[in-house]
């Protein structure tokens, strides 16, 4: 579903994406950690075309994300993206936030979209919260919210950029409650994240990365077992 093939990427003279390949299958779930700066949020972002990059290839669905004649607003359409700051639109209502880009990307009568916005509003528990603003809702809740938005547009994928990382503790879980949901009804999926209670649960696959290289690429049980690298084994030690 999602093929990175010797992705390079440099900003200047300082490379950030050193021939980067790995896979996504569909129905899977890769989980992306490595430490900061390393490159994870340039590797997921080239997926939706969010990033360019100068040399390599990536493929959504047998979709080139770099080929120049590929739309990539359609393409990005039909791949979810969550990031660390919820980035719901301010100044909309829920309900809005929901149907806004159904509407208007795909097209669809505002029924319909109000239909479906609530349906997987109401997947993410928050059925009641239609009619608030983001301001009115608690981190988790708004990035719940940023999920049943991305779920809205039934997406072939669903990218995960760091989604827990900005919230306080105790909302953590309800956002993962979500999205090994979404894990177990075999949405494929991309996660940045250091939960590795997460990963542990529902990844099929972890991609250790350093310094912008693909260091590891393993089964979630052979990198937790025994990790190949000394730096992945030095990088679990230091977050478990
Ligand atoms: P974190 O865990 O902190 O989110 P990351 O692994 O997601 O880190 P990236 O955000 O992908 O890392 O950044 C990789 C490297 O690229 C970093 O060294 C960063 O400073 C550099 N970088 C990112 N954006 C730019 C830019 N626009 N210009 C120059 N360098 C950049
Ligand atoms: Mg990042």
């Amino acid at each position: 579903m999602i093929e990175i093939e010797n992705v390079s990427k440099w900003y200047g003279a300082f490379q950030v994406l050193r021939e980067c390949s790995t896979q996504v299958a569909r129905g899977d779930v890769v989980v992306v950690c490595g430490p900061s700066g390393s490159g994870k949020s340039t590797l997921i972002k080239t997926v939706n075309g969010l990033e360019p990059f100068q040399q390599g290839v990536v493929r959504v669905d047998g979709i080139s994300v770099g080929d120049p004649k590929t739309k990539l607003p359609q393409l990005r359409a039909r791949i979810g993206m969550v990031f660390q700051n919820f980035e719901l639109f301010p100044h909309l209502s829920v309900r809005e936030n929901l149907t806004l880009a159904q509407v208007k990307v795909l097209g669809r009568g505002k029924d319909e979209a109000l239909e479906r916005g609530l349906k997987v509003l109401d997947r993410v528990g928050l059925l009641a919260h239609k009619d608030k603003f983001p301001s009115q809702l608690s981190g988790g809740q708004q990035q719940r919210v940023a999920i049943a938005r991305a779920l809205a547009m039934d997406p072939m994928a669903m990218l995960f950029d760091e989604p827990t990382s900005a919230l306080d503790p105790e909302m953590i879980g309800e956002v993962l409650d979500v999205m090994v949901g979404l894990a177990q009804e075999g949405m494929t999926m991309m996660v940045v994240t250091h939960e590795m209670g997460f990963a542990r649960k529902v990844a099929d696959r972890i991609v250790f990365m350093d310094h912008g290289s693909i260091v590891e690429d393993s089964p979630k049980d052979e990198f937790f077992g025994a990790p190949r690298s000394e730096r992945a084994r030095e990088f679990l030690a230091r977050i478990i």
